[in-house]
C-alpha cells in the first residue's frame, strides 16, 4: 500500500540537476529575441507602417486595417525566419490563467497548392467561443459572443512554434469577459487623473505610466511525489499532511544556499525569460522549504502584467524538464508559510519623473507629497476594496496567517514619513519642504530625510508598505492574476486625484498661491489619514485587530462577504465615474468570483472526503488489523499476562478506532452539507454555505493528521511533508 510513496521518495532522491542549454553571447545580446521589440520592427516593417504603428503604442491613435496588413506582413516575416508555424491571440479570461488557440499560417494557394499567410485581420480581431468562458452571466444578459482585440502596447512574441498576440477579450455589446480591458481602461484613468496634478507643478507633463514590479513566490516539489498526493493533483494544495519535524523554525532556507537542482530550474527559467523579453533580475530561497522567489526589474503595469502572466505558464512547463512541479497556490502547506505577489507600484512621469521619490528643491518635494498623501488617502477609503481584488478561496489560508499581510489594510510609512506628515500638519501652508541636510534653512521648515530609501525600517508586517520610491501591495495571491488588484488600486488612485484636484482648483480660483493651496488641500487629508489607514506597528499582533476596528477600518474575514464589496455604491459609482466598469460588469464578475469559490472549495471537499474514505481509513486499518492479530497472537501465547503486554497495542488500537469513526463521521457530515449547499440558489447564499464548508475540511483533517503520527510509516499512503519539503 505504501509502495507507491516509497517509489516515489526513492526515485526523487537519485535526481541530479539538470543540464542547462545556455544561448550564446550574454543575457544582454539574447535579451528579447523571442520578442516583437521595436528593434524588430524597424528591421521588419516599411517606414511609414513603423510610423503608423509607433503613434498607436506610444500615442494611442488608431491603426487602420491598411497598417494592420503591414504589420501583419513584418510579424509573419519574423516569426517565419524563427520557425513559426502557428498564431494564436493570447487572452487572460477570469480564471486566473491564460487562453489560446492556436491556428497555423496555413491557406490554399488556389493554384492547388498551399501558402503560409498571416494578415492584418487575423492579427487584429478573432472570435473565440467566449461561452465556454466564465462571463457572470454577461452571455445571457447581453450576446453570447465574445471577440478577442490586439492589444498593440504589449508586444507579440514566440513561444515554441506560435506566435503570440496579447489581446483584450470583451463581448459583442462592449463588455470586458477577461482582466486586460479592465487595467488598460485603469491605467488611462490614473493617467488622465494624475497628469492635470502633475501640470500643476510641471506643464511639460503629458502622459503619467503606472508601473508594476511583482515579486512572485513558489514552491517547488519533485514530480514523483507530486504524483503520489491526489490533493496537490486536484487542488493545488496538501489537504492533509502531518507538520514535518524540521521546517522553518531553524530559519536557514530564507536566502540560504540554492539546492542544485533547483539552482537549474531558475537558471533555465531566467534564460527563457531574458529570450522573452522579461527583465528578471533576482532570484532566491525564501522562508519555507522548497519555497522560492524570484522578481524581474520593474516595467508598465500592462506589459509587466502579461509578463507575469506569460512567465508563470513557462514556470510549469520548463519544471517538468527538471523533475519537478511548481505551487502557485498561496497555501500548498499547512504549517509552513504560504506563497503571496508582492506589487511594487509606482506612477511616473514622460518627463522621467517617478512621483513617488522626492525630488531636487521645495516643488517637485510637494509633487511627491502630493501623490504620496492622495494615494493613502485612497486606500483608507477604499481599503475594503482593495482588499476585495485580492480575496480568493485559496488565498484565504494566507492572509491573516503570521506570515503574511494581515487581512485588514492598513499603509506602512515608515518613521521618516510619518514624522514629515505630522510635522507638515502643523507649519504654516506656505512652508517649504526641503530635503534634510541639504539647504541651512531653520528649524521651521518640513525635511525629508535624503536617503530613506535604505532605511532599515521595513516592515515586513504591512500589506501595503511604502519603500522609498513605490508602494509594495503584499497581499496579492502567488498564483492570481495582478490586474485585479493593479486595476483598482489604478482607479481608487484615479478618482481622489480627480476629486484633489478639483479641491486645489477651487483654492486656485480664490487667487490663492499655488504652493498655499496645495498645503491647504492637503493638511485636512493628511489629518484623516495619519491615525486611521497609517499604521507602522506589528501587523500580525492581537492588539492590531482590535486597535484596527477602534479606527473604523475594515476587518471582514470571510471571502464571499469581502466580495460584496465590488457592488457597493461607492464602488459602483467610483468604477462608473472613471469608465472601468459598469455597474453590470461589476455584478457580472461577483458573480464569477462567487462562482469560482463555490468551485474551488467543492473540488476540495470531494478531493478531501474521497481520500479519506479510500486512502486514509484503509491504512489506518491495515495497521489496526497487524496490531489485533498481535494482540490475538500474544493472548494465546501468554494467557494470563498478555492484558500488561499489549496495554500499548489496544489503546493504539482503540484510538485508530476513535480517528477512523470522527473521519467517517465529519465526512458523512460535510456531504450533507454539500447537498444543502448544493440546492441553494442565490450564488452569494451558496458561497457562504460553502465557506462553512471550507472550515469543515479543516475538521477533518485534524483526526487524519494524528493518525499519520501513529499509524505504521511503511503502510502510510501519500509522501509526507517532510519527505515532499525536504528532498531535492
Ligand atoms: P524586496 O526587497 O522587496 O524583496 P525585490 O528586489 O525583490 O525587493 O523587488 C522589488 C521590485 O520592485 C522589483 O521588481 C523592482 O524593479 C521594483 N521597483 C523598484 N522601484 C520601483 C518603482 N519605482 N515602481 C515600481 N516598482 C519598482
Ligand atoms: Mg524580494
Amino acid at each position: 500500500m505504501g509502495q507507491q510513496r516509497f517509489d516515489a521518495v526513492q526515485t526523487a532522491f537519485k535526481k541530479h540537476a539538470v543540464e542547462v542549454e545556455v544561448p550564446k553571447g550574454r543575457p544582454s545580446e539574447y535579451f528579447g529575441e523571442l520578442v516583437f521589440n521595436r528593434e524588430k520592427m524597424q528591421k521588419y516593417l516599411d517606414a511609414k507602417t513603423l510610423q503608423a504603428l509607433l503613434d498607436c503604442i506610444d500615442n494611442g491613435k488608431h491603426l487602420d486595417r491598411n497598417v494592420a496588413d503591414g504589420v501583419a506582413k513584418g510579424m509573419k516575416q519574423w516569426a517565419i525566419e524563427h520557425g513559426v508555424t502557428h498564431c494564436c491571440h493570447w487572452f487572460q479570461p477570469l480564471t486566473d490563467t491564460t487562453a489560446e488557440k492556436h491556428d497555423s499560417f496555413m491557406e490554399y494557394d488556389w493554384k492547388g497548392g498551399m501558402i503560409e499567410e498571416f494578415e492584418g485581420k487575423s492579427l487584429a480581431q478573432q472570435e473565440p467561443d467566449a461561452s465556454s468562458f466564465p462571463s457572470g452571466g454577461i452571455r445571457a444578459t447581453f450576446e453570447a459572443r465574445g471577440y478577442t482585440a490586439w492589444d498593440p502596447t504589449s508586444p507579440v512574441f514566440i513561444l515554441d512554434d506560435c506566435l503570440f498576440i496579447p489581446t483584450v477579450f470583451i463581448s459583442y455589446t462592449g463588455e470586458s469577459l477577461d482582466y486586460k480591458a479592465p487595467l488598460k481602461k485603469s491605467i488611462k484613468a490614473v493617467s488622465d487623473a494624475a497628469v492635470p496634478v502633475c501640470q500643476l507643478f510641471d506643464p511639460n507633463v503629458t502622459h503619467v505610466q503606472a508601473n508594476l514590479g511583482w515579486e512572485q513566490e513558489y514552491f517547488l516539489v519533485d514530480d514523483a511525489l507530486y504524483a503520489a498526493r491526489p490533493d496537490l493533483i486536484a487542488t493545488g494544495r496538501t489537504l492533509m499532511g502531518h507538520a514535518s519535524s524540521k521546517n522553518q523554525q531553524m530559519d536557514d532556507h530564507y536566502f540560504g544556499q540554492i539546492p542544485t537542482r533547483v539552482q537549474a530550474f531558475m537558471k533555465d527559467l531566467e534564460i527563457q525569460g531574458h529570450r522573452l523579453g522579461i527583465p528578471m533580475k533576482t532570484r532566491h530561497n525564501e522562508v519555507a522549504p522548497n519555497q522560492f522567489e524570484f522578481a524581474p526589474i520593474f516595467g508598465e503595469c500592462n506589459l509587466a502584467v502579461d509578463q507575469n502572466m506569460l512567465i508563470m505558464g513557462v514556470m510549469k512547463k520548463l519544471a517538468r524538464k527538471h523533475g519537478f512541479r511548481v505551487l502557485l497556490h498561496e497555501k500548498p502547506f499547512e504549517g509552513i508559510n504560504g506563497s503571496g505577489k508582492h506589487n511594487n507600484w509606482s506612477l511616473s512621469t514622460n518627463t522621467g519623473v517617478i512621483l513617488y521619490a522626492p525630488g531636487k528643491d521645495p516643488m517637485s518635494n510637494l509633487q511627491f507629497l502630493t501623490f504620496f498623501v492622495n494615494t493613502l488617502e485612497a486606500v483608507r477609503r477604499h481599503g475594503a476594496l482593495l482588499k476585495a481584488s485580492i480575496a480568493s478561496a485559496t488565498n484565504a489560508h494566507r492572509l491573516g496567517g503570521h506570515e503574511a499581510p494581515p487581512a485588514i489594510i492598513s499603509a506602512f510609512l515608515g518613521r521618516a514619513m510619518s514624522d514629515v506628515l505630522r510635522k507638515l500638519l502643523t507649519v504654516p501652508d506656505d512652508t517649504d519642504i526641503v530635503i534634510a541636510g541639504k539647504q541651512a534653512y531653520d528649524l521651521g521648515l518640513v525635511e525629508i530625510p535624503e536617503i530613506f530609501i535604505d532605511n532599515t525600517d521595513r516592515n515586513r508586517t504591512s500589506p501595503f508598505a511604502f519603500t522609498g520610491n513605490r508602494f509594495e501591495f503584499r497581499a496579492v495571491g502567488s498564483k492570481a492574476n495582478c490586474s485585479a488588484s493593479m486595476c483598482t488600486l489604478n482607479t481608487m488612485v484615479a478618482e481622489q486625484l480627480l476629486d484633489f484636484k478639483e479641491a486645489v482648483d477651487k483654492e486656485l480660483a480664490k487667487g490663492t498661491e499655488l504652493k498655499v493651496a496645495v498645503m491647504r488641500t492637503l493638511k485636512p487629508i493628511i489629518a484623516r489619514i495619519i491615525d486611521t489607514v497609517c499604521f507602522d506597528g506589528n501587523g500580525y499582533s492581537a492588539e492590531w485587530q482590535k486597535e484596527a476596528q477602534k479606527r473604523g477600518l475594515d476587518v471582514e474575514r470571510c471571502v464571499p462577504k469581502m466580495f460584496l464589496e465590488n457592488v457597493k455604491p461607492d464602488a459602483v459609482e467610483m468604477f462608473e465615474r472613471l469608465g472601468v466598469f459598469s455597474r453590470e460588469e461589476l455584478h457580472a464578475r461577483n458573480d464569477v468570483k462567487f462562482e469560482t469559490y463555490i468551485k474551488l472549495v467543492q473540488i476540495e471537499g470531494r478531493v478531501l472526503g474521497d481520500l479519506a474514505i479510500n486512502h486514509i481509513i484503509p491504512a489506518a486499518t491495515t495497521y489496526q488489523s497487524t496490531l489485533l492479530k498481535n494482540v490475538a497472537m500474544m493472548k494465546s501465547l501468554f494467557p494470563t499476562q498478555w492484558e500488561e503486554l499489549s496495554a500499548h497495542e489496544v489503546a493504539l488500537i482503540k484510538k485508530i478506532a476513535g480517528y477512523n469513526a470522527e473521519i467517517k463521521m465529519k465526512v458523512d457530515a460535510m456531504v450533507e452539507k454539500r447537498k444543502v449547499a448544493n440546492r441553494i440558489e442565490d450564488l452569494y447564499e451558496k458561497a457562504m454555505a460553502y465557506y462553512e464548508i471550507a472550515d469543515a475540511l479543516t475538521a477533518i483533517r485534524k483526526p487524519i493528521d494524528l493518525l499519520e503520527e501513529i499509524v505504521d510509516d511503511t503502510v502510510w499512503p501519500m509522501p509526507k511533508y517532510r519527505e515532499l519539503l525536504w528532498i531535492r
